[in-house]
Parts: structure tokens; sequence; C-alpha cells
């Protein structure tokens, strides 16, 4: 049975914190894990930022392919305006 009242040194942070505050790991003899939730969540965090990863990977493709299509649907939108603008002075200087 394990009480959830004792504490465990976490071997990141070295503070002495409730035991709750773990992360569980069958491998473990206590059935804990040696670091507690919040350095295993900075671990992470960190971990993502340098190897962003596969999925990182497939959304920078994603990004690029969408850039290309956000590129040439700016480039339309531009023309449509100058068009609009032109037209716009056009019927002006017709109505003066
Ligand atoms: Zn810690």
């Amino acid at each position: 049975m394990m009480i959830l009242n004792e504490y465990k040194v976490c071997s990141k942070c070295k503070n002495n914190i409730r035991v709750c505050f773990f992360g569980k790991d069958k491998n473990r003899v206590d059935g804990l894990n040696y670091n507690c939730k919040s350095c295993i969540n900075k671990k992470q965090k960190s971990s993502n930022e340098k190897n962003p990863g596969r999925n990182a990977g497939h959304c920078r493709r994603n990004y690029l392919k969408n850039h290309e299509k956000r590129v040439s649907y700016q480039k339309k939108y531009n023309q449509r305006k100058k068009l609009e603008k032109l037209s716009e002075i056009i019927n002006e200087n017709m109505a003066n």
C-alpha cells in the first residue's frame, strides 16, 4: 500500500515533495518516478523545444504548403483591391 502523505526527494530539483506530486513508474521499486511532476513537465517542454520531432516537421511542411497558398491568395487579393480602387477612382471621376 502506498501512503500518499509520504515525502520523496526529487532527483532533479532536490525538493522534498509529497509523493502524490510524483508521476507513477511501475519499473521503479517505490512505483514512483525519479522526478516530480513539475520537473517532468519542464523536461518535456524543453525537449520539445529543442527537437520538435516528426510532428513538427509535418507541420512545417504544411506551413510551407499553406504559405504558398497564402501568398498566391494575397497576390490575387491585392490585384482585386487595386482594380476596385481603380474603378472607384474612375467612378468618382465620372460622377464629377
Ligand atoms: Zn522536481
